[in-house]
């Protein structure tokens, strides 16, 4: 997008010096958890869906598959501590596995067929969504031919259906900061985490689509994207990770000497530290130029009002997401850097009113007005919401 190019050149991108960093008080992120109950909430299964996976390919996926996708969003939904992280790794894996299929597996269990089905598979006596084997003591055929079984059986946790034993992804220690891919091949024990993380797109767009109605809609009709209404807001680095640095407003620039309007805020942090998504969004930019460096912008829809964050200063390699994904709060965007305008690893964060190209506001009084959870590296999305109840 050119147009982000050319506001780009309205930014100021400043960096403290490493003595400052010393000084500066470390910035306090009240972790006031603004879960919203709603945030796995079902809409209208759509007839069908189309996305694109990370290598490249298109995917439509028709309303049976959709229907399944359903009842995997729906039981996350309703187990707790999965939360849209551990959906996503759910539809990841399914659709790696089935393509959201229902197969029976004739070959070993005849009587699978007389299961409603979407077709026949015949890898080993794996059966249904997640192909799982009845000989792994996932299940017995009757119950493995139930999507909601599969579902709860590849959450796992001590609600599971196979606790402690096959694990299911509750089980994984540390799962939330597993690569999502590898999250969903520890619980497949499979030796491809590539062949899920190719999915990870397409699972985005399929949990955005078919929770849309939990958020304000954009009643624009197809032609405008998706903006949904955010689930939450995330302070977009890491709790301890970062000092404030430079604030929003007029200041003298530190390259120029002369003053200028800093329409960020700046958060100094090191070089590599995680950048976090503030919101559920759809990035309309992500460019690595090398006079304004790394800069991703991402549409959020917060409070009923259109909002952009932008994020700059990414290093080309440190650029995680591409225009068009969709992502959620609390996903791991990009990794601080030091490229175009600046003296010294840290984010320069903005928030703009109306979406991209609007008007600048303090982004880091922005946040706190919202109530922007802290987050824990490691812990890019907390999955303490969950439909039921959350904490
Ligand atoms: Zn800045």
């Amino acid at each position: 997008m050119k147009k982000a190019a050319a506001l780009a050149l309205a930014l100021l991108f400043l960096a403290p010096s490493s003595a400052l960093l010393g000084v500066a008080t470390l910035g306090s992120t009240s972790a006031t958890a603004a879960c919203t109950p709603g945030s796995l909430a079902l809409g209208p299964i759509p007839d069908s869906l189309t996305a694109t996976t990370r290598n490249g390919e298109t995917v439509t996926l028709n309303r049976a598959q959709l229907t399944h996708a359903a009842t995997i969003i729906r039981v996350g939904g309703q187990t707790s501590g999965v939360g849209r992280p551990g959906v996503v790794i759910a539809l990841m894996a399914a659709l790696t596995e089935s393509s959201l299929r229902m197969l029976a597996n004739t070959g070993a269990y005849p009587e699978s067929a007389d299961y409603p089905n979407d077709g026949n598979g015949a890898d080993h006596d794996s059966l249904g969504l997640f192909q799982m084997r009845p000989a792994a003591g996932w299940g017995t055929v009757a119950e493995l031919m139930d999507s909601a079984y599969q579902a709860r059986a590849f959450y796992g946790g001590p609600t599971g259906p196979n606790y402690p034993s096959p694990r299911g992804l509750l089980d994984i220690p540390g799962w939330q900061s597993l690569d999502p891919g590898e999250a969903a091949q520890a619980v497949e024990v499979s030796a491809y985490p590539d062949r899920y993380q190719n999915y990870q797109p397409v699972a985005e767009a399929i949990l955005t689509a078919l929770t849309r109605s939990a958020s304000t809609g954009s009643g624009g009709g197809d032609a405008a994207p998706v903006v949904p209404e955010t689930t939450r807001l995330v302070f977009p680095l890491p709790e301890g990770s970062w000092v404030r640095t430079s604030p929003f407003g007029w200041r003298t620039d530190p390259m120029t000497r002369e003053r200028a309007f800093h329409s960020g805020s700046d958060f100094a942090a090191a070089d590599g530290t995680p950048i976090y998504a503030v919101a559920d969004g759809l990035v309309v930019h992500a460019e690595y130029t090398g006079t304004y460096g790394g800069l991703v912008i991402i549409e959020h829809t917060v409070a009923g009002e259109r909002v952009a964050s932008y994020y700059a200063h990414m290093w080309e390699t440190g650029i995680h997401v591409a225009e068009g994904q969709t992502v959620t709060a609390g996903q791991h965007i990009g990794d601080v850097g030091s490229s175009g305008k600046s003296t010294g690893p840290h984010l320069h964060l903005e928030i703009r009113v109306g979406g991209q190209g609007g008007e600048a506001i303090d982004s880091d009084a922005w946040l706190t007005e919202h109530g922007a959870e802290g987050t824990t590296a490691g812990e890019a999305a907390p999955a303490l919401c969950t439909a039921g109840g959350g904490a």
